[in-house]
């Protein structure tokens, strides 16, 4: 079990700050994310895309800001669950909390900060009847560790950034890649389709567009897919994996059942005070939060973290008062919050 003062759902901008914020007043954090690297929405959705409004900086790309926020929280060691998601929670009757994921990683703490953002992003699905008996089994969403496929064949699906990307780069470890897509257009950058495009034109991708994977083989494990071409007909290609990239959905998930007040699609908060939910010792910050005014910013999750974390202090060291100091005085890493 693992066990820390402020357990963060979400290891987007806004649960990041959350660790700097209540490092400063000495509590220790634990992050999970269902996804496999920290940075929300600006790892996953825009790493390179500028962002103008980060105060003091006036253009940062979206990756370099993740990654400038792990620099600042480093002295404060927080730990990970990664590529999992927050899936059940349970109060124990000293008030603390028990944060199961779908991996049946057990997490406790005394204070749960939601900094969950859209939500956990769900893979968009094909709709292939018994695609669901294959997870796992050589049916991916998502690509994690690409030495998994070295001289594997592989058939990717879709028509984005992430197909073309993956294409790419898998042409190099697979023994086979196969690149399926239902127009003949791509949606991904131009210089990735025409890097595909070469690639195919060298023998090192088999590319099929206007035709869908229908069907999945296999005893056990993917053996071979069914693809229905527009004006080809079927054809029934063997493989040892099938990865449909056809983007993530943002879906609240599993969090819509923690007995929290639901908004559209967001969990209400008390904005006056400290962004605390309808349920004592469980908080809202960052996307995930709403109340009236509320803006979906990068900078309104930091501040509301902020304010958070004073409110935690409290519930965490009942009695106990501090005094705000600057992090100028002492440094971050000497910095003693002045308990006293
Ligand atoms: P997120 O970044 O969404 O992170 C939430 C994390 O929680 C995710 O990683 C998710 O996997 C995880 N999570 C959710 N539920 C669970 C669960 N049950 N278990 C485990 N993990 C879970 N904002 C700006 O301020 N300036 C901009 O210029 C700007 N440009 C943008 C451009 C684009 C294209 C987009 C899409 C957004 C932009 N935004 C911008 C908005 C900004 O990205 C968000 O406000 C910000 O990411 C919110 O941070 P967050 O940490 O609250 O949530």
């Amino acid at each position: 079990m693992i066990e820390t003062d402020i357990l963060i759902i979400g290891a987007g901008p806004t649960g990041l700050f959350t660790v700097f914020e209540a490092g400063l007043l000495k509590m220790k954090c634990h992050l999970i994310d269902a996804l496999p690297q920290p940075g929300g929405q600006c790892s996953e959705l825009y790493p390179k895309k500028p962002i103008y409004d980060i105060p003091a900086f006036p253009e940062v790309l979206a990756g370099d800001l993740v990654d400038n926020l792990m620099k600042q929280i480093e002295p404060f060691e927080p730990g990970f669950t990664l590529g999992e998601r927050a899936d059940t929670i349970e109060e124990q009757e000293d008030g603390t909390f028990i944060v199961t994921t779908n991996k049946g990683t057990i997490h406790k703490a005394p204070v749960v900060a939601i900094a969950g953002g859209l939500g956990s992003f769900e893979p968009r699905k094909p709709q292939i009847s018994n695609i669901a008996d294959y997870e796992d089994k050589g049916v991916v969403y998502v690509i994690r560790d690409p030495e998994v496929y070295r001289d594997q064949r592989v058939v990717l699906a879709g028509g984005g950034d992430s197909a073309l990307d993956w294409a790419i780069f898998l042409a190099d470890v697979a023994s086979e890649v196969t690149l399926v897509h239902r127009r003949n257009e791509f949606r991904g950058a131009l210089d990735s389709a025409e890097k595909v495009a070469e690639l195919a034109k060298a023998g090192k991708i088999n590319l099929i567009t206007e035709a869908e994977v229908t069907d999945i083989f296999g005893e056990g494990k993917v053996e071979a897919v069914r693809i229905n071409h527009k004006t080809q007909g079927e054809l029934i290609k063997e493989t040892d994996h099938f990865i449909p990239l056809f983007g993530l959905l943002p879906k609240l998930g599993p969090i819509a059942n923690w007995g929290l007040e639901i908004e559209k699609n967001a969990i209400k908060v008390n904005n006056a005070l400290d962004y605390q939910t309808n349920r004592e010792g469980i908080y809202a910050i960052g996307d995930v939060n709403t109340y009236p005014g509320k803006l979906k910013l990068i900078l309104c999750g930091f501040h509301e973290a902020t304010l958070m974390c004073q409110s935690a202090y409290k519930r965490i060291n009942p009695g106990k008062k501090f005094v705000m100091k600057y992090t100028t005085v002492g440094g971050v890493t000497g910095f003693d919050g002045s308990h006293k």
